[in-house]
């Protein structure tokens, strides 16, 4: 799956990506299905270990163009997983009080303690996406924080936390069906903002900021992935085969029992 990995350094032209790509899973939908199922029960295992030995943290960060599927890459990659171990974040535009802070004060807040799945549903990369295409402060100021956010992300992978970033990548004309499919559906009107629209014009210059993210803040201790994300069964197969890879990396264990219970007895 390495296929879809920024190496550090590496520039990116992300009109050289295909968000249609299918590159693996032979490009078949139902082996696609079945795999995205199969990964889902062993992160339902994987994940009871993590908690179990209470040792490490797993941050996942979901960023993408609206309609990218962050909410369905969620809902398709962790059912089947217990609840209690995994807390999924939403990140708005922030509050009065967060914005009297640095901008990783309410990230930080969040990130995943031992045991824990974090899934952050946008993140501090809306800090270079979102306020730098609309100049929410000046260019000296979100230029800094690509350096910030890699020594950010290194401090909390030095201390126990891995970290796996994921850009859905649809094109233009996939957001044009994913919006008016929720514009023709009443039940899907209060996903649809009119401010989307503002921002679909803004495209370009997201996909600018975007490349610039992906170019600047890939690293050995938390890579991105460009996750072709058109299609949405290809979408989940991915993002959860590069999960459970590297949760089965840490070569967890069970920990034994801290107590002798070696002949005990339950009456
Ligand atoms: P949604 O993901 O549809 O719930 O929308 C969340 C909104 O919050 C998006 O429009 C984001 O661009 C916005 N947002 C998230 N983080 C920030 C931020 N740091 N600064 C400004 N807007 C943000
Ligand atoms: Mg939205």
């Amino acid at each position: 799956m390495h296929g879809y990995a920024v190496r550090p350094g590496s520039k990116i032209d992300l009109r050289a990506v295909d968000p249609s790509d299918k590159s693996f899973f032979d490009g078949d939908k139902s082996k696609g299905h079945e795999e995205t199922a199969s990964n889902g029960s062993k992160l339902a295992d994987l994940q009871e270990l993590l908690y179990a030995e209470h040792k490490q943290r797993i941050l996942i960060v979901l960023q993408g163009m609206d309609t990218s599927g962050k909410d369905g890459t969620i809902r398709g990659v962790f059912q089947g997983v217990n609840p209690q171990g995994v807390r999924v974040y939403g990140f708005k535009a922030p509050s009065a009080e967060e914005l009297s802070h640095d901008f990783l004060w309410r990230v930080h807040a969040r990130v995943p303690a031992s045991g824990e799945i974090a899934v952050f549903n946008r993140s501090h990369y809306e800090d270079i996406l979102v306020v730098r295409v609309h100049e929410l402060v000046p260019p000296d100021v979100w230029g800094k924080r690509y350096d910030q956010i890699n020594a950010f992300e290194k401090m909390l992978t030095e201390t126990g936390t891995t970290i796996l970033k994921f850009f859905l990548h649809i094109d233009k004309d996939e957001q044009k069906k994913r919006l008016q499919a929720r514009l023709d559906d009443p039940d899907k009107h209060w996903k649809f903002q009119l401010g989307d629209l503002a921002e679909r014009k803004l495209w370009d210059l997201y996909m600018d900021a975007y490349q610039d993210v992906l170019t600047r803040t890939s690293t050995g201790w938390a890579p991105w992935t460009i996750v072709p994300a058109n299609s949405k069964w290809y979408r989940n197969v991915i993002v959860s085969s590069i999960i459970v890879k590297a949760l089965e990396d840490l070569k967890m264990t069970y920990p034994l029992s801290s107590e002798s219970l070696e002949g005990v007895k339950i009456d």
